[in-house]
């Protein structure tokens, strides 16, 4: 049994494993932590009922529990996915093997420092409720012939449903909504016929899953009865194609051509407040935000509304110790493309504040240099007393020209740009690569 096998590749770091029981699933953390065993435990135990119910399945206890593998490095999951699924993932951190078994690569690309403060990301508990779900799945009688976009769409749907409360809800649908609305931007959007045929291979995973759990949410609002035919369907050798037919209740080419414009208008409905750039970007139980940058990469989210010459942000910031890396408070944000459409020059500043003090960066890339690559130049700086582990309370003004920054109340930075700087635009918050930043009650005032 391949079960078995798994167990002789993990034998060397068994002892290490530790595994929790729960009434449906059991969880075998392969990194010693009981605390995050229990965490993914009970995601999974919450995602059953939601997903069970979604499937129109009778809930029963199983015979036995359904097993799910957390691994904090890349090789074991890679390694498991080979010895239990026959195959090689190498853009997934989650899988649910042919036999049912999920397997969950957690933390994926931050530091153990950051990974160890946190514990599971959204992120992860997104990936073992996604899996969770289609566990939950293989139990609908005509789930073999589930297209792609009802298969990975329910499980992003239902993982989203059952994270968090209202706060964690939106983030997510945030998430999405600026990953689908790029699509919108760059044309890239598949219509009705080629989504539903899951012909959408210029994109990627996470494009791809994005664009099907929307499709998903899309369809429980609006077609809620053609989802229930598509998710209810059973048969004998049901085909992908059945089941869409289900879903269409005809083969009219208006039909399909009616279900596209109302998807669109849809998807124009979706405006997220934050665009999401690299990292994570969490709600915290008190309202605030956590933002993770991963090992390489400065963490970004920008705010969708767009100020303009004069505007004040303000929120409270925190880091986690003494020469971590710094977080900034970004405005400014702007981006240009040449008349002839080819080339591009995107600019901000930020204010980056940490342990040493606080600094203005203007931050420049322009599509002709360096393939785009963003320069940073320090152009002022200031004295800071930030202390770690607290909130500090922050002020950033901009008028025109000028910009003045306060921390705990207290004038930190002043500064007069040349005239003609670009100080409207979008604004955001960034944490540096490998750091953790929290955030609160972050706020744009005119
Ligand atoms: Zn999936």
């Amino acid at each position: 049994m391949r079960t078995a096998l798994l167990a002789v590749l993990l034998a060397a770091t068994a002892l290490a494993d530790v595994t929790v029981r729960g009434k449906t699933f059991q969880v075998t953390c392969h990194f010693n932590s009981k605390r995050i065993a229990r965490e993914a435990l009970e995601v999974a135990e919450t995602t059953w009922p939601a997903a069970i119910d979604y499937y129109g399945l009778t809930p029963r206890k199983p015979r036995e529990r359904h097993t799910v593998h957390l691994f904090r490095r890349r090789e074991e999951f890679d390694a498991a996915c080979l010895t239990l699924d026959g195959k090689r993932w190498p853009h997934a951190a989650g899988l649910t093997t042919s036999d049912g078994v999920v397997l969950v690569h957690v933390g994926e690309n931050l530091t153990s420092a950051v990974f160890g403060r946190h514990v599971l990301t959204r992120r992860d508990r997104h990936l073992i409720a996604h899996e969770t779900t289609h566990v939950a799945g293989r139990h609908a009688p005509g789930f073999a012939a589930h297209p792609e976009w009802l298969r990975e769409g329910s499980a992003e749907w239902i993982a989203d449903r059952v994270l968090g409360g209202d706060d964690a809800r939106q983030a997510l649908a945030d998430a999405r909504a600026s990953t689908v609305q790029d699509l919108v931007r760059r044309n890239a959007l598949p219509d009705a016929k080629a989504l539903l045929a899951s012909q959408v291979g210029s994109l990627d995973t996470h494009e791809r899953y994005a664009l099907f759990g929307a499709f998903v949410d899309f369809a429980k609002n609006e077609r809620p009865e053609s989802l229930r035919r598509a998710l209810r369907a059973k048969g004998p050798k049901l085909s992908n194609a059945q089941v869409n037919g289900l879903f269409l209740a005809s083969q009219d080419e208006d039909v399909l051509d009616e279900l596209g414009d109302d998807f669109g208008a849809y998807l124009a409905s979706q405006q997220p407040s934050w665009h999401l750039g690299p990292g994570h970007f969490e709600p915290r139980e008190d309202g605030g935000w956590l933002q993770l940058a991963l090992a390489e990469e400065r963490a970004i989210v920008w705010r969708a509304r767009e100020v303009s010459h004069a505007y004040t942000l303000t929120g409270g910031l925190q880091i986690p110790g003494r020469g971590e890396p710094a977080v900034r408070v970004l405005f400014g944000h702007s981006l240009h493309w040449d008349d002839a459409g080819v080339h591009w020059r995107e600019a901000y500043h930020s204010v980056a504040f940490d342990t040493s003090g606080v600094r203005l960066v203007r931050h420049v890339a322009h599509s002709r240099d360096e393939g785009g690559k963003m320069r940073e130049v320090e152009i002022g700086r200031g004295v800071t007393e930030l202390e770690p582990g607290k909130d500090h309370p922050f002020e950033v003004m901009v008028a025109h020209d000028s910009l003045a920054v306060t921390l705990d109340g207290e004038s930190v930075l002043q500064w007069r740009f040349e005239p003609g700087s670009a100080t409207a635009g979008h604004w955001g918050v960034a944490t540096d690569a490998g750091g953790v930043g929290r955030w609160s009650e972050l706020r744009e005032h005119d």
